[in-house]
């Protein structure tokens, strides 16, 4: 089957309130969810390989999964980089670059704690250890409520930062809340990106626009289970009933 999938973590730490729950997943339970794909025949892949896929043709394995990170907490580093390292995993982490060494600014508080962001020494060691990083713009802004410029500015100054503390080209974004137009897309683009991740669920394929690529979300307390479902639909939200809607409406249809 030529698809593959992307899945969408955030924080890898324990959560500290209601509304983290969702956003931030135990090491334990995502070393798990890797064990699971890893067992039941998924192939990591890197996000430069999803580039090559779409750009140079090149095929992905079957049953290929890439791992995201967005916003760049320092989580990432002390939780994250070691788990990554034992299963040899690569990864991608979109770095929001303003917020660098500082905290989640723009998360509210108390709805969310305030948490540390990664600092360039981090950043730089994972670079050196096979982790990718992309651009999350600047501030972690919503896109569509800006004027051009300023979507310019926050997508140009976030990938020349990448590249100069990191040496290479940064070639790789993710829109910060899932929000794009069709301007923000084009804008994108005209910046240098040659992928570009949304919050829009489903897999990937061939047909799929790479600036418009979509992942999954997996929620920090998803079970194993429940993300071997949606790695199989290729659906965000999980239940025990979903399999059987699934195929009684595929039979539904084929009857009628
Ligand atoms: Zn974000």
């Amino acid at each position: 089957m030529n698809r593959f999938t992307i899945l969408m973590y955030h924080m890898i730490s324990e959560p500290k309130t209601a509304a983290e729950v969702k956003y931030a997943c135990r090491p334990k339970q995502f070393e798990q969810h890797l064990q699971m794909l890893l067992s039941a025949g998924f192939k990591p892949v890197s996000i430069d390989a999803v580039e090559d896929y779409y750009t140079l043709q090149k095929p992905l394995p079957d049953k290929a999964f890439l791992i995201t990170l967005d916003d760049g907490f320092e989580d990432n580093y002390s939780n994250v980089f070691p788990i990554l390292q034992r299963y040899k995993i690569p990864a991608v982490i979109y770095l929001a670059t303003g917020l660098l060494g500082k905290t989640n600014q723009w998360m509210n508080a108390p709805t969310f704690s305030e948490r540390k962001m990664l600092s360039w020494t981090q950043i730089q060691d994972m670079a050196n250890h096979g982790i990718h990083f992309g651009s999350h713009t600047v501030t972690h802004p919503k896109l569509t409520e800006l004027d051009d410029d300023r979507v310019s500015y926050e997508l140009a100054d976030s990938k020349q930062i990448i590249e100069d503390r990191l040496g290479a080209e940064c070639r790789h974004f993710a829109y910060p809340y899932g929000l794009l137009t069709e301007k923000t897309r084009a804008l994108v683009q005209q910046a240098g990106f040659k992928t570009a991740c949304s919050t829009r669920s489903g897999f990937n394929n061939a047909e799929r626009d790479p600036l418009m690529l979509h992942r999954i979300e997996v929620y920090g307390d998803d079970s194993t289970w429940k993300l071997k479902q949606k790695v199989r639909f290729g659906i965000n939200d999980a239940s025990l009933f979903f399999p059987l809607k699934y195929y009684s409406a595929r039979l539904l249809a084929r009857v009628g």
